[in-house]
């Protein structure tokens, strides 16, 4: 059957990149590729590094919402969008690009704590929201979580809507919240797990009809409606129970070896989340032939390699640290995110990933968690607050925050202009030597 001609550009206006919003950046355009659940085929991979050389500089990032982007396009944004095409990396319909936004577990489906495998549902969602005209009337940025209860999910990214499974009286229900997330947002209620995909509709309904054109988020619309204005006369459990369900956190590392229901998975991170089109040819390489011929991108802007062969991890795990992936949670730079900066971005006012690269150099083991540099307020490489962040306020100075939940923002500052150096040795502290 023949495909209808793709769009030149993207069909709707937004300030965020898609496939066909190609949008301009101080190092050239990018290009926003969403990936169904953060998966991405193996043949895909080695069209994206592809594409990243033939029509860009070469610069690949895996994002913070397990998407890829390329950086660095050049003139030819029909050629790259085409080559983008061809490989499947498209949506459904063009008008469908934006709404792709569903986080799933980079395990989804395999993750031994799981208490339900997410994978149907999700295609349901996806589909739900690609196939349905009136959402593609919601913003770029208009997010759903869906948590399958795994150890290795992402519990802190705000989303405008999240569901989780839960057990109550022997049977799988999904939890839900509105702006908020799993692990910090309060349950508003619950619904059997075959009436997931009905509420996700019933509440994009609801947002729809009652946001103003300028409530363009859920956070948005909850500052003038109350929740339960939104979730009147929907069919879903509200008691004692649910409300007071809280999402138990399991311990995880999203880097090294990780255990599945059944056999193993690898995760690798590219330094500040910035792939070259090597280290995706030698995933894509090690996933067809020692794994399930399939890549994941996760929220920690790494890659998760699943269902290995165990005969061959270490070796897939030394190909890929031959390469200057990190597989080794422990390793510095594996605990910093870093915004473009001022290299690539011109709201930029520091070169935050030439900085993190030096903050990293003198991070204590027990430093915070991780540690996020951030060239402008806008905060766009990381979704929630990291326990340590360090704000550029010029060329090569930052003001240092830690995280303090009484506290909007980035937290507490915790000391005003200082160089990379400066910082480094100022988080070169056991965190709870911090507050000294
Ligand atoms: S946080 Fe600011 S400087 Fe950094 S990439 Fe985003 S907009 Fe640019």
């Amino acid at each position: 059957m023949k495909q209808a001609q793709p769009p030149a550009v993207s069909p709707r206006p937004s300030a965020c990149p898609g496939l066909w919003r190609i949008v301009a950046a101080r190092d050239g355009g990018i290009c926003r590729i969403k990936l169904p659940g953060g998966q991405l085929l193996a043949g895909q991979a080695e069209a994206v590094a592809e594409a990243a050389e033939r029509f860009a500089g070469g610069v690949i990032e895996a994002t913070n919402r397990a998407n890829l982007q390329i950086r660095g396009i050049g003139q030819d944004h029909r050629g790259l969008v085409d080559h983008l095409l061809a490989a499947g990396l498209g949506p459904r319909d063009a008008a469908g690009d934006d709404v792709r936004n569903l986080m799933l577990s980079p395990l989804a489906g395999l993750d031994p704590a799981m208490l339900l495998d997410t994978r149907v549902l999700a295609g349901q969602i996806l589909a739900l929201l690609e196939g349905t005209p009136r959402f593609h009337a919601l913003s770029a940025k208009f997010a759903v979580q869906l948590d399958g209860g795994e150890a290795l999910t992402m519990l802190e990214h705000p989303h405008d809507l999240w569901l989780s499974a839960a057990r109550f009286e022997q049977r799988t229900w999904l939890v839900f919240g509105l702006a908020g997330s799993p692990a910090g947002g309060q349950a508003l209620g619950a619904v059997p797990v075959e009436q997931g995909l009905g509420l996700v509709q019933a509440v994009l309904d609801r947002f729809l009809e009652l946001a103003t054109p300028e409530q363009a988020r859920m956070r948005q619309l909850l500052e003038t409606c109350t929740a339960e204005r939104l979730l009147e006369g929907l069919d879903i459990r509200r008691d004692d129970v649910v409300l007071g369900w809280r999402r138990p956190a399991l311990a995880a590392s999203w880097l090294g070896i990780l255990q599945q229901q059944q056999g193993l998975a690898l995760g690798a991170a590219p330094p500040l989340g910035r792939l070259t089109p090597a280290m995706l040819r030698a995933a894509a390489d090690i996933a067809r032939r020692w794994g399930d011929g399939s890549l994941r991108l996760s929220p920690w802007q790494s890659l998760v390699l699943t269902s290995l062969e165990p005969a061959h991890i270490e070796q897939a795990r030394d190909q890929l640290a031959a390469l200057g992936m990190l597989c080794d949670p422990s390793a510095p730079l594996a605990r910093i995110t870093a915004c473009t900066g001022s290299a690539g971005c011109a709201k930029g006012l520091a070169d935050t990933k030439a900085d993190a690269v030096t903050v990293a150099a003198r991070l204590h083991p027990a430093a915070p968690g991780s540690v996020h540099l951030s060239a402008c307020p806008r905060s766009c490489a990381l979704a929630h607050v990291a326990p340590a962040t360090l704000l550029a306020r010029a060329p090569g100075r930052y003001d240092l925050y830690l995280r303090d939940a009484r506290l909007p923002g980035f937290g507490r500052l915790r000391a005003s202009d200082l160089t990379p150096e400066e910082a480094g040795a100022m988080l070169d502290l056991p965190t709870e030597h911090l507050d000294d």
